[in-house]
């Protein structure tokens, strides 16, 4: 994990799951370089966990140590029967006392993936204050998750004091998903702390989000959630939320954000937002392969990563001339696609992914591409 997270191009990477007793006795086999950070090799670590509340919601913590954790982990179990067996734990609390104990903790907290419709705060409730109550001020941060970006965020006006984080989510054991949203901060130091006062907008700022495009994410649209026909707001209301083959239509993330706009017009001003998809995901579109994880798409990518340094690099820094010299045009050509927003997507919907192809790329192999189920 250390070396793919490396090679990824990751300063900090959150351990996720960290209530979970398993996982923290692997945590505990990394080197201390602090209280707070973990590492292997280069890679660095800061304790991460999700838990899920009552109410379906699911929340995000970043503690600031071990013994943190574990304090929060026997709290929590008095309310919870699977917190030895689920990685992300669902405990018999509102999200205002989980709020509250994750306050008494002293951990940093905030809604995970908040607009997705079955397991997030807007897909559960209208307000900050609808799941957190009188702690809805002591939130530190939303996690926008793969269907939204800043710009659909910044339609709700409560949200507009919360730093907004691209996060990957990732929960596979699949290396390449690591990173497919991460953010670029300006840290006053790589601590729990430097990221305190981040959120707290003492010190420090994101400066850049980078995730996949809103609409390729599998709630962007509203869909059928049993054969996937997409609807506008305004037919799935008429509909009753019915599909016409009998399956219920599930709210997309994007109805959903307008249904509780309240800003017409003054945005936010947020940190600019890149879309891109992982780089071997990109790699086996350019060779024409269904799977970024063939032997072949394997080999391209280390190849780029050992000629360029990682694949943050790739993808956002390294010269596209340098790319082409190394793997040919069709890769550089399709980055350079992805670099300027230059990428055509068939919207997601229903908990289907979306799909993106080239603007350039033969409309007849629109069929074929799929980011896959995550
Ligand atoms: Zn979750
Ligand atoms: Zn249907």
């Amino acid at each position: 994990m250390g070396v793919q997270g490396e090679k990824k191009g990751i300063d900090l990477l959150g351990t996720g799951d960290c209530l979970h007793p398993c996982w923290r006795k692997n945590i505990e086999e990394l080197d201390e370089e602090s209280e707070s950070i973990f590492s292997k090799g280069e890679m660095k670590f800061i304790l991460t966990g999700e838990v899920e509340t009552k109410d379906r919601v699911h929340h995000l913590l970043i503690f600031p140590s071990l013994s943190k954790v574990e304090e929060l982990y026997v709290r929590l179990s008095h309310f919870s029967s699977n917190i030895d067996s689920d990685g992300r734990p669902r405990v018999e609390l509102s999200g205002e006392e989980l709020a509250l104990m994750a306050k008494e903790t002293g951990c940093l907290f905030g809604p995970a993936h908040a607009f997705t419709p079955y397991t997030a705060l807007y897909g559960n409730h209208d307000s900050l204050f609808s799941a957190y109550g009188k702690y809805s001020k002591d939130i530190h941060f939303l996690e926008l998750g793969l269907s939204a970006d800043s710009s659909y965020a910044n339609k709700i006006s409560e949200l507009h004091d919360l730093v907004y984080l691209s996060n990957s989510d990732a929960h596979s054991p699949f290396p390449y998903r690591l990173a497919r949203e991460f953010n670029t901060m300006d840290l006053h130091e790589l601590s729990f702390e430097g990221l305190k006062k981040l959120f707290q907008h003492k010190k420090g700022e994101v400066v850049r989000n980078v995730g996949l495009p809103p609409e390729e994410g599998k709630y962007n649209e509203s869909a059928c959630s049993s054969c996937y026909t997409h609807y506008s707001f305004e037919e799935a209301v008429a509909r009753d939320w019915r599909c016409s083959c009998g399956g219920p239509i599930k709210k997309g993330v994007k109805d959903r954000i307008e249904e509780l706009s309240d800003i017409s017009k003054s945005a936010k001003d947020t940190p600019p937002y890149l879309h891109l998809i992982p780089l071997q995901e990109i790699i086996a579109k350019a060779v024409g392969h269904s799977s970024p994880t063939t032997k072949k798409v394997n080999e391209i990518w280390e190849s780029l990563i050992d000629s360029l340094g990682d694949e943050v690099e790739v993808l956002c820094e390294s010269p596209i001339e340098e790319i082409k010299e190394i793997v040919g045009s069709d890769i550089g050509d399709l980055i350079t696609d992805f670099r300027k927003g230059n990428v055509e997507i068939r919207p997601g919907g229903g908990g289907r992914y979306g799909s993106i192809l080239p603007k350039k790329e033969n409309k007849s192999k629109a069929g074929q591409s799929s980011l896959g189920d995550f």
